[in-house]
């Protein structure tokens, strides 16, 4: 009998664990996550193949954001960035999927004390949304990168710290903004450039094939990827040279906007800083 309750004991505890495991299968494909079961029963998600980087085009951005906070740089003024800023550094796989939330460590900002200057600067929050963290609970937008993705990225970049640190560096080291200025794609409300100009631009400085990504016809989001080296690399789908072949599932159109100035509109409730519309330098680079 009891050897009967063991065994049946035994097999509910190895059931749950399947059950577990396959619920954990479901949610990484949902989120594009490639998981693997460890030699204990324990999901694991296998390491990465190469690295994002993520940044974002502010201009385009705080058009969609309908309100001012003090930690919302759009609200900024004459001081809201006019340059590509960091959205994040993302380890991807080859196969287009991406491992999130790798390690329970959570976010300490108080680790990255020391960065907060040329953070504020360059990786700002462009929203007052409050991100969910990967343990329960909402973050900053820093914290929800690093527990998201910063983690996963942790056997190339190490801790929080040096997540942050090698972020902030390969930002500087591959200046987009100022690539692009120096080609002749300014901000602009009135122009619309070749999207093949544009990629071209970053394939002649950098050899390598950025992705890009529009709402309404003006970049939003531009991706560059790099070998765990941080060598540049094509990012994934992105090898072939006809821009029409390599943008024919993109969200961008063949002329795109880099827009120099976003009003936040109306429904400006939470406003804590007004918006005081500015003449846009145009001298972008200058501030780097
Ligand atoms: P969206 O649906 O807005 O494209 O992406 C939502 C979020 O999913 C991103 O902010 C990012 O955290 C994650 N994500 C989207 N695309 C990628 C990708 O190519 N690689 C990685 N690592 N994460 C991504
Ligand atoms: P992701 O799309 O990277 O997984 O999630 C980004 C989260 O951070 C979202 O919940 C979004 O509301 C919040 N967030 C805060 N500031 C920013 C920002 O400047 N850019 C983006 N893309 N998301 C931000």
């Amino acid at each position: 009998m009891a050897i009967l309750s063991a065994n049946l004991a035994s097999s509910a505890a190895l059931a749950l664990i399947l059950v577990a495991a396959s619920l954990c299968l479901i949610e990484a494909k949902q989120f594009g996550i490639g998981i693997e079961i460890g030699s204990r029963g324990r999901p694991r998600q296998r390491e990465f193949d190469y690295f994002n980087l993520a940044l974002q085009w502010p201009g385009t951005y705080c058009q969609r954001t309908r309100y001012c906070c003090p930690n919302n740089a759009c609200c900024r003024g004459s001081n809201s960035p006019a340059v590509f800023t960091i959205h994040g550094l993302w380890p991807d796989y080859n196969d287009g999927s991406w491992p999130a939330c790798c390690t329970k460590k959570s976010f300490d900002e108080k680790e990255i004390s020391t960065l907060l200057d040329p953070l504020e600067k360059y990786w700002p929050s462009l929203s007052c949304g409050k991100p969910s963290s990967c343990h329960g609970g909402k973050g900053s937008f820093w914290g929800h990168e690093w527990e998201k993705h910063g983690t996963c990225s942790a056997p190339v970049t190490g801790d929080e710290y040096n997540y942050f640190l090698t972020t902030l560096n390969v930002y500087f080291k591959y200046n987009v903004t100022k690539v692009l200025n120096e080609a002749g794609y300014v901000p602009s409300n009135t122009e619309k450039y070749p999207l093949g100009g544009i990629v071209s631009a970053i394939q002649n400085a950098f050899h390598a094939t950025p992705k890009l990504v529009c709402r309404n016809g003006a970049v939003e989001e531009l991706h560059l990827c790099f070998y765990k080296d941080f060598k540049p690399r094509d990012c994934a789908g992105g090898s072939s040279s006809s821009s029409d072949m390599l943008f024919s599932g993109s969200s961008c159109p063949n002329y795109i906007s880099l827009p120099a100035y976003a009003s936040l509109g109306a429904g400006n409730v939470e406003s804590e800083v007004s918006w005081v519309p500015e003449d846009v330098d145009l001298r972008w680079v200058d501030r780097l």
